[in-house]
């Protein structure tokens, strides 16, 4: 049997990185060919009903063990892409038996504890890590190597189980992860994404977020002549951020305090541009959030004229807790399942979103697990060889108890 590090560093061996500025579906051509190796493989293992959808989502089943036909069928979900924050091509991982310290990865990079503290606790684990050139890719691949690993452990034992799923997605790093995934066609009632974040992770209570986009219109006549008449698009958009709360931006906010963030500003006399983004974990805070944006879009208009600013506002996804508090045992066995391996589960709230956010909105309610990895979407990148075995025991531990519903 293959072990998962035999896995991991199988997989990061496939350049799969998504583009942001790709029209197609997948972004990249080359997730099928993790894709098709990854289907093999489930073939290999003993799952059943392999398939590759036309946007490179892997599929397949797995039937109920005798006596476990009435158990809710189980989904387990990991992304085969990665990010195009660093190259993802002809990655060179290298093991590390950890002693504490700065780790010196070549390329000028370094693993250094006083700028990475999570570094402290994985002293005596063992980790892979990169050559400095390029990212490692255990976002996602530890995820999908441990989903592996624990069904071809529960195959080959021949261990009781409900309905098993399983699906590795393409595009995740670029938001697409989830465009094409049909809920139904994956025949999963519930599931667990597996992707990032140190092992014991059980993760549920995420953002929810919208984008606000501003166009100001201004009066541009000869600065010699422009006693009031002129009227400046950029000192408008800079008079609309004025009135926010400043404290309240990313930089000055953690844990479950929500901001406003200006992502893009741009312009002229005559119009400017500006985008933010808006974040709150409490729905209440996040719709209070949106009204003073357009609050602030009506103050300038009363003070320059109707349509000085225009403000289009999109809702871009939802905290998936208003789902997974419906479905309280989904945390409840993670947890189980979790000290069951020997790790403190953590439920910290997640700064961001997952696809599993966007699934659980759509019915399939999906909590996100950790992998044992950190630093993604860099060449600072590494993932802990003993969190990746841990990650995989909680998956096996959450089948069993799966099966006994
Ligand atoms: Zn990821």
């Amino acid at each position: 049997m293959r072990t998962v590090l035999d896995r991991l560093l199988d997989y990061v061996s496939f350049d799969t990185q998504s583009s942001e500025k790709s029209q197609t579906h997948p972004s990249t051509q080359t997730q099928f060919e993790l894709a098709r190796h990854l289907a093999e493989e489930l073939a290999a293992i003993g799952m059943e009903r392999i398939r590759i959808t036309p946007q490179c989502y892997v599929m397949a089943e797995l039937a109920a063990t005798t006596g476990c036909e009435n158990a809710p069928a189980l989904g387990w979900i990991a992304h085969l892409d990665t990010s195009d924050a660093a190259s993802g091509r002809d990655i060179k991982p290298r093991l590390v038996d950890y002693r504490g310290g700065v780790i010196e990865l070549g390329s000028g990079h370094t693993l250094d504890p006083n700028i990475y503290p999570a570094l402290d606790h994985l002293t005596g684990q063992q980790l892979v890590v990169t050559d400095g050139s390029t990212l490692l890719g255990a976002d996602d691949k530890a995820g999908i190597a441990e989903i592996m690993t624990a069904l071809e452990t529960v195959i080959t034992r021949r261990l009781p189980h409900g309905k098993l799923c399983v699906a590795f997605t393409p595009d995740e790093e670029i938001g697409e992860g989830t465009q094409f995934f049909d809920i139904k066609e994956f025949g999963a009632d519930f599931a667990y994404t597996m992707d990032g974040g140190e092992v014991g992770g059980i993760e549920y209570n995420n953002f929810n977020a919208a984008q606000a986009e501003l166009n100001f219109t201004g009066r541009s006549v000869h600065p010699g002549s422009a006693k009031n008449v002129m009227i400046n698009a950029l000192k408008l958009a800079m008079e609309f951020n004025a009135m926010l709360p400043s404290e309240e931006s990313p930089e000055h906010t953690e844990g479950t305090q929500g901001f406003y963030h200006l992502t893009e500003l741009s312009g002229s006399v005559g119009s400017a541009r500006a985008t933010y983004i808006i974040r709150d974990h409490d729905a209440t805070n996040f719709e209070r959030r949106k009204a003073k944006i357009e609050a602030v879009a009506a103050a300038i208009n009363a003070k320059y004229g109707a349509n000085s600013v225009k403000l289009a506002m999109k809702e871009q996804y939802r905290n998936m807790s208003e789902v997974i508090d419906r479905f309280p045992f989904l945390i409840e066995i993670a947890e189980r399942a979790t000290r069951q391996a020997g790790v403190e589960p953590h439920c910290d709230p997640i700064r961001g979103g997952t696809d599993g956010a966007m699934l659980s909105l759509r019915g399939l309610p999906c909590p996100n697990l950790g992998t044992g990895g950190g630093n993604y979407h860099g060449e600072d990148e590494f993932v802990s060889v003993q969190q990746m075995a841990e990650a995989t025991e909680i998956i096996q531990n959450i089948i069993a108890e799966f099966s006994q519903r």
